[in-house]
Parts: structure tokens; C-alpha cells; sequence
């Protein structure tokens, strides 16, 4: 038997009439829609010069098509690589030279512009493809036939390369497989419950690994249903969280849901199960939430390398600021960065992931793939946390956000903590700075509402005794908003570039 993820897809179909995916403009795709499309839309990349390997780069508007053409790319043997729908075409001419695609599909508005800067590096098909059914892929699509024969895989063969954002150098193609994508979402779909019965709603961009894997394979095991919205819009939300069953959502959904006076226990009753990851959610927002709504809010950690690796429980504690334990399957460890050792539950180190979630490897980067695998097999994230005696694994943040002052290692989370703690702030960011004398300095953005006289005198004050003079920032700016990505994750390198040359002698 194929190791397609297709294939599995296809054997957790029990009803075909069932839907999948409702557009927020009322189109209805059922199982058997999504069969047929798919189909359609895999010849149409055959016909087109696709081959088994070859790379089909996207970057469209979140639609159920768009959807229908991953599952396409499935089914005839090409590697899907969906990019982000805000780089510009100078951060896509890098992409597109990086993965030598055998076919770019852009949206409509942009097809004239990405189409000449594709063939110009090399590619021989570009498509386009709307939010409604239109644009040239669709159109091919309507005269193909609606059964495909599709291409068999092995566990380990690519399924899609997805870039990560690079906050920092050159992003990385993260070469995911077919297993990786199918044990993760077989993985998700127990250990969350999902059913047939389950309606998804669905507002996260399908071009990462929170929109795309975690929720659609999890939903595509399940024989389940989506509700895709175009993106964040909390007033659309609250009109269809009553027909809902759970929500995939960033920190920021949760925020900016707290703020609609419709968010209340009736208007959730529906609501089964509510799922939070891609960035830190406050403790104060899972109090909030659960207070406001009677729900727990479930917390999960995973990165577009390694899938999820991390699960509060279904049953159980919800540990408000933990991201739960390793699932099943997965092993997760926290070592030291510098010597490699393993560390002891409640010390913070480099947390490091091995486990079937795991992808392969960076694409075209050997050297970078090598350097971030032990010899062993785990994969080092990146992320620094720690394990507390219930097992219960913490996130303190990414390990190139610690900031070393005077020798002296910081864990920003810890600063943060402290300050979050101030009556009258919102939420803050520390940061380490360049600095002259200490190497780098402790630096604070602090969010506070609009109309709030708290000064920085005030936060630093508020900080003496509570903190190691060292771990006390050396300037505090006040703002009302932080820097953040469409995945909610605040960009600490902007904070960094905006103030470099605050300590300069
Ligand atoms: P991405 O590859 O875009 O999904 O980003 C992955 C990174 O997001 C991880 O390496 C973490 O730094 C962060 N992240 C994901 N989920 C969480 C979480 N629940 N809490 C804290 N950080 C998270």
C-alpha cells in the first residue's frame, strides 16, 4: 500500500456527502467535491509538466481551491510549497530560485507580475488562482476528468517544503514528509477527539503549519467540517461560533475575542474544545477566557520543523503558561546548550524534539541540517524552556531572544513575567540591546492601555527587589502596540533594530 497521505486521507472518508470545507461566502464543498476537485486539479499539474518531486509553489488568497490544490499536489506525487501571502516579489524571486519549482501559482491580481519573475528564473507554467472558483488553474480544472490514479509515496518522501519566517539570515525550506504530515495529524486527531461531528472554525492563513497541518489533516482524519473565514474578523466569529464545534487559534484570536461583549457561555455552549499555539498565550488571557466562557482554553506548542510536539490535556489540568506534555510518540528532552547535557526537570535549557513529527531537513541546506540535528537524532529547536515536576513542559522563549548582559544570561520571560504583573500594564517585551559596556542591556517595550499615566520611573520602581539588579531593565519605553507577525508571535527583531543604537557611547 501507498504511504501517500493521500491514501490515508482517502480510507477516513466514511461519508462522502459529508461537507468539509463552507466558504464564508456560503459555497459548500463536500468529501465528494473535494475527491473530485482534487482530481481535476491533479491532472491539471500533469498535464502542465508537473512530475513526482517536482515542486509547486503557491502564493493565493486562503479558499477552499486553494486547499483542493495541496491535496492535489498530494495525490500526483509534487511537493507543495505554499508561501505567504505578504512577501513582496523581490522575497519571492529567493524563494522561487531557492526551490526551482516546476509550476508558481499566484493570485489573479498578481499573476502578470509573479508569472514574468518566474519565467524569468526558469519556470515554465504559471496559474492563477481566485477565491471564487476563478482564475486559470480552475479553468483547466473544469475539463479534466474527475478520477486520478494517484502517484504512490513512500513514508519518507516530501509531501511539502515550508519556509520558515527567518527572523534571522536566509529563511530555511523545511522539507516535510509524507509520514511527518500523516503520524502528526493521526496523533492530533485521538488526543484532541476529533470526530465526524466536529465544525472547525477555521480564520488562521493556510500558508503555515497551524492553518494548513494542524487543522486541515486533523479535520481531514476526522471525516470533519471547516468554517473558513478569510482571516481574524471577531464579529464574523462570534455571528458562527454557535454552529461551531472548536477553534484553532493564535494568542491574538483569543485577545481581541475577549474584547466582544458577545463572548459569554451561551454563545460558546456549542463549543467543545478551543486550541491555542503558534505563540505564547498569557496566563492572563487563559484566566480570562476561562472565566468569561467557562472553557479551558488548550495550549500547544510546535514549530514548522517538527509538527506539534507538545499538548496540554484533553482530560486533565490545562496548566495556564505550559504547553503540556510530549505526545505520544514524541520525545522531548531539555538539555544544556552550551555542554549538551540533559538537564534537570525545573532547570531551562534547549529543549530538543525526536519523534515522527521530525522533518527531514532544510532544503539545499546540508551544513545548516546537520548543525541543528544531534548525532542521535533530536532535533534542537531553538526554544529554551524547561520541565516542571508534573511533567508539564514551559516555553521561556526562543533561545536567540536570551539576552546576555555582563556575562550574565536574562531569560526575557522571566522579566516579562514580572512586569505583566504590574497593575496597569497590558503586556511587554524585553529585549537585549548592544550595549558597551555590558555587552548587551536589558531593555523594555511595555504595552499600557490608552490614557495611562505609568511612567518608566514607575515600572523600574516597581522592579527593584523583585528582580537581580542584573535581570533589571536598563531603559523601559511605554507603547500601546508590539511589533507582531500574522502568527500572532511578537518580532523581537524589530524591537532590537528599532532601539540598536540606544546605549551607543
Ligand atoms: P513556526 O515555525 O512559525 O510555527 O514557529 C514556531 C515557534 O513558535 C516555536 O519554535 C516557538 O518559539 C513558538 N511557539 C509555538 N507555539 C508556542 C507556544 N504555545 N508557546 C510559546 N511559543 C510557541
Amino acid at each position: 500500500m501507498s504511504d501517500n497521505l493521500f491514501a490515508l486521507v482517502r480510507q477516513r472518508i466514511g461519508t462522502p456527502g459529508k461537507l468539509f470545507i463552507e466558504t464564508s461566502d456560503g459555497r459548500r464543498f463536500t468529501y465528494a467535491d473535494m475527491l473530485d476537485l482534487s482530481a481535476r486539479l491533479a491532472h491539471v499539474l500533469t498535464s502542465r509538466g508537473v512530475q513526482t518531486g517536482d515542486r509547486v509553489a503557491v502564493q493565493v488568497e486562503k479558499s477552499a481551491e486553494a486547499i483542493m490544490l495541496y491535496l492535489a499536489c498530494l495525490r500526483a506525487g509534487a511537493v507543495y510549497l505554499p508561501l505567504n501571502t505578504a512577501y513582496t516579489l523581490a522575497e519571492l524571486e529567493y524563494f522561487i530560485g531557492d526551490a526551482e519549482p516546476r509550476m508558481v501559482v499566484a493570485s489573479p491580481r498578481n499573476g502578470a507580475a509573479l508569472g514574468q519573475l518566474a519565467s524569468r528564473l526558469g519556470v515554465s507554467a504559471t496559474e492563477t488562482l481566485g477565491t471564487s472558483g476563478d482564475g486559470s488553474l480552475m479553468e483547466l480544472a473544469r475539463s479534466m476528468p474527475a478520477d486520478f490514479a494517484d502517484v504512490a509515496r513512500s513514508k519518507d518522501d516530501l509531501a511539502a517544503i515550508l519556509y520558515t519566517s527567518g527572523t534571522t539570515g536566509r529563511s530555511k525550506g523545511a522539507m516535510l514528509t509524507h509520514w511527518n504530515l500523516a503520524s502528526n495529524a493521526l496523533t492530533l486527531e485521538e488526543y484532541w477527539r476529533f470526530t465526524a461531528d466536529d465544525l472547525l472554525l477555521h480564520a488562521l492563513p493556510i500558508f503555515h503549519t497551524h492553518g494548513l497541518f494542524v487543522a486541515t489533516n486533523t479535520i481531514l482524519m476526522a471525516n470533519a467540517s471547516m468554517l473558513f473565514l478569510p482571516k481574524l474578523d471577531a464579529d464574523e466569529m462570534m455571528r458562527l461560533m454557535p454552529r461551531a464545534t472548536c477553534m484553532m487559534g493564535v494568542p491574538t484570536f483569543y485577545v481581541r475575542l475577549l474584547q466582544e461583549p458577545r463572548l459569554n457561555r451561551e454563545t460558546t455552549a456549542h463549543m467543545r474544545l478551543f486550541v491555542s499555539g503558534s505563540a505564547p498565550l498569557l496566563a492572563e488571557t487563559h484566566r480570562a477566557w476561562s472565566e468569561r466562557t467557562g472553557h479551558a482554553i488548550l495550549e500547544r506548542y510546535g514549530m514548522t520543523e517538527t509538527n506539534m510536539s507538545t499538548s496540554n490535556p484533553y482530560d486533565g489540568d490545562r496548566v495556564p503558561g505550559t504547553v503540556g506534555f510530549p505526545l505520544p510518540g514524541v520525545e522531548l528532552r531539555v538539555v544544556d546548550p552550551e555542554s549538551g547535557a540533559a538537564l534537570a526537570d525545573g532547570e531551562v535549557g534547549m529543549i530538543e524534539v525526536k519523534g515522527p513529527n521530525v522533518f527531514k531537513g532544510y532544503w539545499r541546506m546540508p551544513e545548516k541540517t546537520a548543525a541543528e540535528f544531534k548525532p542521535d537524532g533530536f532535533f534542537i529547536t531553538g526554544d529554551l524552556g524547561k520541565i516542571d515536576e508534573r511533567g508539564y513542559v514551559h516555553i521561556v522563549g526562543r533561545g536567540k531572544d536570551l539576552v546576555i548582559t555582563g556575562g550574565y544570561n536574562v531569560y526575557p520571560k522571566e522579566v516579562e513575567t514580572e512586569i505583566d504583573s504590574i497593575p496597569g500594564v497590558v503586556e511587554s517585551a524585553v529585549i537585549g540591546v548592544p550595549h558597551p559596556d555590558f555587552g548587551e542591556g536589558v531593555t523594555a517595550v511595555v504595552v499600557v492601555p490608552p490614557g495611562s499615566t505609568l511612567t518608566e520611573k514607575d515600572v523600574l520602581s516597581r522592579l527593584e527587589g523583585r528582580l537581580a539588579k542584573f535581570k533589571q531593565p536598563k531603559r523601559v519605553f511605554l507603547t500601546q502596540e508590539l511589533p507582531r507577525n500574522t502568527m500572532g508571535k511578537v518580532q523581537k527583531n524589530v524591537l532590537r533594530e528599532q532601539h540598536k543604537d540606544l546605549y551607543a557611547k
